[in-house]
């Protein structure tokens, strides 16, 4: 384990900011927060956060970030909360830790769904500040190099897939090579054990042979370049069992065939002894075919540069060489972190490595769900690439077997969703083409032209299918829309209303949509009929049946009024007796009631819920139980409601017309307040029951200048 001074001595060496004091009180904090816990392994627990900061000080970044691995589980498992860090470390480094907690609770859910909405997360969290994820990197990286501790096989297993599948290729997709090695080894390890076993014990036994053949070829390769006056620095290596499994699986061939398993690398340093370099080695070894690759004119999107060939090597040995600067090799190996620069607003945060992000987040966009999301994320980042230009000769990495419409969607969505051809290298290509690597590609538009449905069968970027998907989409809902509107037009025409998209907002729960568009879409679809959402809007409305009600409401109108309330049947109330309902609380057939005896003045019915009853409550005597009889259906009873109307000209108009064509007569209408915006009116109506009020009271809410309605006491 790293100890204290001799991290602060690290960041020093590379960071003249070093902010000493503040890695010595990390250190400790850390230390007496994770007090006695431990790891799987047995030893401390603090031992984990000191061993993720030594990896980060390999990656040289700056103090903050430091501060942060050796931070990054205290939120999540000791006592300490954002608010403490940030008092005693600055904010910066709290809503690092806060980034890196977020991303290790993401982590603790594994179902497919899950994990691909833990992805999407994890790459917001990342754009927000990279330091997060290189620290949740270097974290991941600890806890696969001590996976053996853990005892649970599932446990392990997970913790590998998901190595493998999502922390890799974000390494490698940062441009951190050899931290993407590590990491699949270690997850190889677990997920296909006896294939490594069987890779190594092939490999020892090569090795026995022909000796160790490593330190000869090295030799080789450095005398004939040296007799150029190239002064280079070799290495060797045999290559990891999970790249010569991975190349087994590729290229379908057994192990025996494999014999180009030790890669060698040379570093030179310029630019121009790269390329001498590589004459040099093509014209002492014969080269083998389809094995050249010039990442160092057309680097790969990760910013990665390198030559890669492949010859019949010294002892007829087929090897693997990789020729780059020192420069170069920095990058390769250390990706962001080699750009990292300490100083705050020097930040490298839109140089092409970051291309990569955007594009994830314009998926992120136009993807309808997470397994959307995965799918297309997913094939990208394991797909080979094959590099192309636009006629200005820009140049434009894709996936191989990309074709013009995935080359016209990575220069622009616009670009994609109006292309109606290609020219390929100066020709008229079909749109279906499959792009090789150098070709020139021109894209014809046209404003008339439309994404086509045929298209999402032959493009291979998870931008182009995502743009694709979500104009179809889009297409579709626009024309369903348009019926759906229509159909309801004609369905509020029926019954004498005018269609608004506002009067839409009350039923969307009793249909379970979320927005009125949806609603319409689902009635454009025929999900849902035109008539079932007018009479859930206007609940008076019994469609057909309306005018028998009218009929039958007038007349007895004219039969009955308020002063015949004694003939009304209400039960639990002693016949004969004098009946008054409240002017307090109005109440309604439906309302929940008690009655009032009062002497020499029989009973005055309230609402349950009037507030006039407190008087009553220390004379339980006096309290009547009695509840609506059926016979009500014919009577009108007077209903209070508060109404606020927009300041509008004709808003007083629409009120009155709704009420009256809800069939509740106004018998009193009072003016409250009136502002530069609104009316607040009291309106008395006549109404059947509480039914009939709160049908009146929906239509009213319907009405586009009637800002809200409430039934009222007062
Ligand atoms: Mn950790």
């Amino acid at each position: 384990m790293m100890r204290q001074f001799e991290m602060v001595e690290r960041v020093a060496s590379y960071d003249p900011d070093v902010d000493e004091d503040a890695l010595n009180r990390g250190y400790v904090y850390a230390m007496k927060m994770h007090g006695s816990q431990l790891r799987a392994s047995g030893d401390p627990y603090f031992s984990h956060p000191v061993e993720v900061a030594g990896i980060l000080t390999k990656y040289k970044l700056d103090s903050a970030s430091i501060i942060t691995a050796l931070l990054h589980d205290t939120i999540e498992d000791t006592s300490a909360t954002y608010e403490d860090i940030k008092h005693l470390f600055g904010e910066e480094v709290a809503n690092l830790v806060e980034g890196v907690t977020k991303l290790t609770r993401l982590e603790l859910q594994s179902d497919k769904t899950m994990q691909a909405e833990n992805f999407r997360k994890l790459v917001m969290a990342m754009s927000e500040d990279i330091r997060v994820l290189l620290v949740k990197l270097a974290d991941r990286m600890h806890n696969m190099r001590t996976l053996h501790y853990i005892k649970k096989p599932e446990k392990r297993q997970r913790i590998a897939l998901e190595t493998m599948e999502i922390y890799a290729p974000l390494a490698e997709r940062l441009g951190m090579q050899e931290m993407k090695t590590e990491l699949e080894d270690l997850s190889f390890a677990q997920l296909h054990t006896d294939a490594r076993e069987s890779i190594l014990t092939r490999l020892k036994f090569l090795r026995q042979q022909s000796g160790n053949i490593i330190p000869r070829i090295i030799k080789q390769l450095k005398d004939i370049l040296v007799e150029v006056d190239i002064r280079p620095f070799v290495s060797g290596r045999e290559k990891t069992p999970y790249s010569i499994w991975r190349k087994m699986q590729r290229q379908n061939i057994a192990f025996e065939q494999l014999s180009d398993i030790i890669a060698f690398r040379v570093m030179v340093p310029t630019v121009e002894d790269c390329y001498k370099a590589l004459g040099t080695i093509h014209s002492k070894y014969p080269m083998v075919p389809g094995m050249f690759t010039d990442y160092m004119s057309t680097p790969k999107a990760n910013g990665y540069q390198s030559l890669h060939t492949g010859v019949i090597g010294p002892e007829k040995h087929r090897i693997e060489i990789q020729i780059r600067t020192h420069d170069m090799h920095e990058i390769a190996e250390n990706g962001v972190a080699a750009h990292w620069s300490y100083k705050q607003g020097e930040r490298n945060t839109d140089g092409r490595q970051f291309k990569w992000l955007r594009e994830l987040l314009d998926i992120l966009e136009g993807a309808a769900g997470p397994e959307e999301f995965l799918e297309h994320t997913k094939l990208e980042m394991f797909q080979d690439q094959v590099f192309c230009f636009s006629p200005k000769g820009d140049l434009i990495t894709l996936p191989s077997g990309a074709t013009p419409v995935d080359f016209a969607y990575a220069v622009h969505s616009g670009v994609g969703n109006a292309c109606v051809g290609a020219k390929i290298n100066g020709h008229m290509r079909h749109l279906r083409s499959v792009l090789q690597n150098g070709d020139q590609v021109e894209i014809l538009t046209s404003k008339a032209q439309t994404p086509s449905a045929e298209w999402e069968r032959f493009v291979v970027t998870g931008k182009a299918r995502a743009c694709i998907r979500k104009f179809i989409r889009t297409q579709k809902r626009n024309q369903y829309i348009e019926l759906g509107k229509q159909i309801l037009q004609r369905a509020y025409k029926q019954e004498k209303y005018e269609f608004s998209e506002k009067s839409l907002l009350n039923v969307l729960k009793k249909f379970e949509k979320e927005t009125s568009e949806d609603l319409i879409v689902s009635v454009g679809e025929g999900r849902i009929s035109g008539q079932d959402v007018v009479m859930a809007v206007f609940p008076g409305i019994k469609t057909n049946r309306l005018r028998q009600v009218v009929q039958k409401l007038k007349k007895t109108k004219k039969r009955k009024s308020k002063s015949e309330e004694s003939s009304i049947h209400i039960n639990g109330l002693i016949p004969g007796m004098a009946l008054h309902f409240a002017g307090c609380c109005h109440p309604l057939p439906g309302d929940r009631i008690v009655g009032i005896v009062t002497t020499g003045k029989g009973v005055t019915v309230h609402t349950i819920d009037c507030p006039t009853l407190e008087k009553f409550s220390s004379e339980p005597e006096r309290w009547l139980d009695i509840s609506w009889g059926d016979e009500v259906e014919n009577m009108t009873h007077i209903a209070r409601i508060r109404v606020e109307l927009l300041n509008e000209q004709g808003a007083l108009a629409e009120l009155s017309t709704v009420i009256a064509k809800n069939v509740a007569n106004i018998t009193n209408l009072n003016i409250v307040s009136r502002s530069i915006n609104f009316y607040e009116l009291l309106v008395d109506i006549e109404v059947q029951d509480v039914r009939h009020l709160s049908n009146t009271v929906a239509a009213l809410r319907a009405c586009p200048l009637v800002n809200s309605v409430e039934r009222t006491r007062s």
